[in-house]
């Protein structure tokens, strides 16, 4: 018989939450501690989301999204994880470019870039002083008709090598173009522009591990392998529960961390919304997948730790973001990790991450989508070869690649989405429990909260809302 996995579980909570993304951890964890009767569900084997890693033979241990998130992300983890994991965050300090038009290294904070802008781009002090500024103060009430490519053209008139700094690490931290609205590029780059790139030591396992146990502490009852299939809701339209795994479950919230148009679409349904919410669902433009490729090198051996920890390497002319999400691979950001990464490790690994169009991998046949996976994995040692790391094959234990079928795979997001959803996606998250009374969206959506720390952040401000409700109903009844 199959195995039941929400045996002993309860029939009734006070809030159920959909996926164990960063945003749902975060969102149950607050809940939890403030005292409600708490359910995550999580479809897959682990908990964590695009937050993920996983082990190969030999004991290799690949992180897929750790990368590189904003100095903010420890303020948040000692505020409402721990201590703990907020001491282990720590500083990236070497990134890379390497590209046609410029070569150079930065500690990434607002310092270290207002230096190259003036004495290597020779851009005077006072425009990017008044550049840094404007972005800085941007918040989610300014003009959101700006964009990003208008933001550039008012202080760096026609220099695309100046754009090219500024722009291609964001777009690959949340796949935002020079189309969307400023303020969303405002937001993320200043936040990373305040103190540098930091990343968890310990690795994602490790984390997810921490928050883990602090869960269930607080007493959340911690669920895998259980899919939501609906959200039920009463004559009223209001949230009554959940059905997963073919059960159903009662509650009185429900906080989704599942893809935004698949909460609103598919585990609610158009039937039982509004017309004009449903058409503004529909018209939510997901964000761009990616493409990764995992390496490892044999124990013991490694790399020149002079690579750095992120490298943006291009071949293309100029900053493109069409051409980076190409499977005609020209850009491609690496992650080189030490073994301090996992201190107490002997091993070297490199993660190749491009962006990606879901359309280019889903229709493919089993033999050409294999096929197109060993030509990714070739091409990107052929860069590290021929760029930086001449002996790689030689050292090389283990190689693989994930495309945006199996991001679709492991975390159900529609069209294998990265980053969620382009910025529309927050206004309809933010309405929906106007229009289903008692059901929250908290994960990656509008650019803004999306990454590590958006998702963090969004979980808080969903579940301090989730938590009002709750509150309330209590003191009514
Ligand atoms: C390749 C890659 C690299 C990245 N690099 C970085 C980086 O360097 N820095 C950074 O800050 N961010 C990075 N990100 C983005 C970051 O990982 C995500 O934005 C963030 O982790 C998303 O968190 P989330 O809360 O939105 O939920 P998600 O991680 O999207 O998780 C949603 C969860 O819901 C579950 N779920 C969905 N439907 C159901 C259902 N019906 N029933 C039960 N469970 C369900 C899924 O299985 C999943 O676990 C990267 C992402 C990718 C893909």
């Amino acid at each position: 018989m199959a195995k039941d996995f929400l045996k002993g579980a309860a029939d009734r909570y006070d809030v159920v939450v959909i996926g164990s993304g960063l945003a749902g951890l975060t969102g149950a964890n607050l809940l939890a501690r403030q005292g409600h009767k708490v359910l995550l569900l999580e479809h897959h084997y682990q908990l964590g989301g695009m937050a993920t890693w996983f082990k190969r033979a030999g004991g290799h241990i690949f992180d897929i999204s750790l990368h590189g998130f904003p100095v903010g992300m420890k303020k948040s983890c000692r505020k409402y994880w721990s201590k703990e994991i907020a001491d282990r965050i720590v500083q990236l300090e070497h990134i890379r470019f390497e590209n046609p038009q410029f070569s150079l290294r930065t500690t990434f904070d607002r310092e270290d870039f207002t230096n190259h802008l003036v004495e290597t781009f020779g851009v005077p002090r006072e425009t990017v002083q008044a550049f840094f500024d404007r972005a800085r103060s941007m918040n989610f009430y300014d003009d959101q008709h700006l964009t990003t490519r208008e933001l550039f053209e008012e202080f760096f008139p026609g220099r695309s090598d100046v754009v090219r700094l500024l722009m291609e690490p964001i777009t690959y931290a949340n796949g935002s173009t020079l189309d969307d609205p400023a303020i969303t590029y405002g937001i993320v780059f200043s936040n990373f522009m305040h103190k540098g790139v930091f990343t968890f030591r310990g690795g994602t396992d490790e984390l997810v591990k921490l928050m883990k146990k602090e869960l269930l502490a607080n007493g959340v009852d911690l669920r895998i392998r259980c899919e939501v299939e609906q959200i039920e809701t009463n004559d009223d339209g209001q949230v009554t529960g959940v059905v997963v795994n073919g059960r159903r479950i009662g509650c009185d919230a429900v906080l989704s961390n599942a893809n935004l148009k698949s909460t609103v679409l598919k585990l609610v349904g158009e039937d039982r919304l509004d017309p004009d919410f449903a058409a503004e669902a529909k018209a939510v433009r997901l964000n761009n997948s990616s493409a990764q490729v995992y390496m490892a090198l044999k124990p013991g051996e490694g790399f020149d730790p002079d690579l750095g920890d992120l490298l943006f390497h291009s071949e293309h002319s100029g900053f493109d973001a069409e051409a980076m999400l190409s499977k005609d691979v020209s850009s491609r950001t690496f992650s080189f990790y030490y073994p301090q990464t996992r201190p107490g490790s002997d091993r070297w690994l490199i993660v190749s991450s491009t962006n990606a169009n879901y359309e280019d991998w889903a229709g493919l046949s089993d033999e050409q989508y294999e096929a197109d996976k060993a030509e990714l994995a070739e091409t990107t040692l052929q860069c590290l070869e021929q760029n930086y790391i001449p002996d790689v094959r030689a050292k090389l234990d283990h190689i693989e690649v994930s495309t945006p079928r199996t991001f679709e795979h492991y975390t159900k997001h529609q069209l294998g989405a990265s980053f969620g959803t382009k910025f529309e996606g927050l206004k309809v998250s933010e309405e929906l429990p106007q229009q289903v009374p008692g059901l929250w969206h908290a994960g990656s959506v509008g650019i803004i909260m999306s990454g590590w720390l958006g998702a963090v952040n969004y979980g808080v401000i969903v579940g301090s809302k989730v938590d009002e409700f709750l509150a309330n109903r209590t003191a009514t009844a």
